[in-house]
């Protein structure tokens, strides 16, 4: 007999950068073929974007969603619309895409990082609260992997202090704080549709607000300040044009149809993982707090050090062995540790905005972010996606029940 938790080569996990692990198909062609045929690419005379932001409004139950280029831009359109003024400080997460902070830096601001908390990798209202100055102009939260920031005393954080909040769900389709689906809690919530997100179009990204003011400045935004369709028509402020096309409108569409049912699958899949992984020593399975809906854009595991010698690099190289990725870290360091903050490169050689910066809002000293250096120093992350069924879940969860148990098996 063979042994069943021997990892089987030929089980090959499906891939987000590929068909493999994508749902692209029929639907998204047959939209696709009617673009094509329309002659019309550009959503300002389409009806693919518009169908789409109407319809991604109604899946989030919101008055405006606005459709552009990519999950950087989504965010930038929510930046834009608070219009901070130069040197004014946003909070912000060290454990992020570099695209929820360059936005901030663009609009001339000063991204200001509140320390995560270990378990979730999340800010948390503590955090963030250390971090407010009467420079303040937003908070933006990012609900990492997936799992919902406590948003109940984030939001109760904002309004104490009236400061807008904004939500980068980029990694969170769907996700829910306490019931209430996120990018819906604050002012503005900002998705991706990269490649390797929920859903796709390649690239893309889309915010959603309830907030009139806040929709039509990030709509202008969009469309270089020109307020299409409206009288006397002219361009209002700085803006880019940060458009989405007519042919990634029609795969968001199309995308936008099957993002319930790989949700499920996602969160079925993680439950299913999370289960079989609950006897495993010295791992610590993803956690969404009571209430709340984890949405795995990723599964994070934590690994204890003391138990499992090598940590999350040594269980890394052992799953490779048998031909499963993980990325140890997610990130090799907070963001503030790259060069374009260490070194404050921006524009040209002024520095701005870091030249208008409070010395405090840009110490990026080791000892102020004690929470961000230790999640990231014990976290496993393993790709998912919305293909994974039983015999993957069930692979890996072999697979990582053999490595630790041959890691903790060589200590001495
Ligand atoms: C992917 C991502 C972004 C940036 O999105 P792009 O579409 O790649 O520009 C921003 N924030 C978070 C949290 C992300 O995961």
């Amino acid at each position: 007999m063979t042994d069943l938790r021997v990892v089987q080569p030929s089980l090959v996990l499906p891939s987000d950068q590929d068909a493999t692990g994508r749902t692209l198909g029929d639907e998204e062609l047959a939209l696709l073929a009617e673009v094509i045929r329309s002659g019309t690419l550009t959503s300002t005379k389409g009806i693919q974007v518009p169908e789409f932001e109407a319809r991604f409004a109604e899946v989030l139950g919101v008055r405006h969603a606005i459709a552009c280029a990519s999950g950087t831009a989504a965010v930038h359109l929510a930046i834009a619309a608070v219009d901070p003024e130069p040197g004014d400080e946003i909070v912000t997460t060290p454990i992020t895409d570099m695209g929820a902070l360059s936005p901030i830096l663009y609009q001339g601001a000063i991204p200001v990082f509140a320390d995560v908390d270990v378990e979730t990798c999340n800010v948390t209202a503590e955090t963030i609260e250390r971090c407010i100055s009467d420079r303040t102009k937003a908070i933006v939260v990012t609900h990492l992997f997936g799992n919902p920031c406590d948003m109940p005393a984030i939001e109760d954080l904002a309004r104490a202090h009236d400061i807008p909040l904004i939500e980068d769900c980029a990694q969170a389709y769907l996700a829910r704080s306490r019931g209430r689906l996120v990018g819906t809690v604050g002012a503005v919530g900002a998705f991706s549709l990269q490649q390797g997100k929920h859903i796709t179009t390649g690239e893309g990204g889309i915010v959603v607000t309830d907030d009139d003011g806040l929709a039509r400045r990030m709509r202008l935004f969009v469309n270089k300040a020109w307020p299409y369709g409206e009288p006397g028509p002219d361009h209002e402020f700085l803006a880019l044009n940060y458009r989405m096309t007519e042919l990634q409108g029609a795969v968001a569409r199309a995308q936008l149809e099957k993002l319930a049912s790989g949700v499920a699958q996602r969160v079925a899949m993680a439950e299913r993982l999370t289960s079989a992984l609950e006897g495993v020593d010295g791992i610590t399975t993803p956690k969404a707090a009571p209430g709340d809906v984890h949405t795995y854009w990723k599964y994070c595991l934590r690994v204890d050090e003391r138990k499992v010698p090598g940590g999350p690099q040594a269980l890394a190289a052992e799953l490779k062995v048998g031909g499963i990725a993980s990325a140890p870290r997610y990130i090799q360091k907070p963001a503030f540790r790259c060069v374009v903050f260490e070194e404050q490169r921006t524009f040209g050689s002024s520095r701005f905005p870091f030249s208008l910066a409070r010395p405090e809002a840009v110490d990026y000293d080791e000892a102020r972010f004690p929470g961000a250096f230790d999640a990231l120093a014990g976290i496993l992350v393993l790709p998912w996606n919305e293909r994974y069924g039983d015999e993957h879940v069930d692979m890996l969860a072999g697979a990582i029940a053999d490595a630790v148990g041959r890691l903790s098996g060589g200590a001495v």
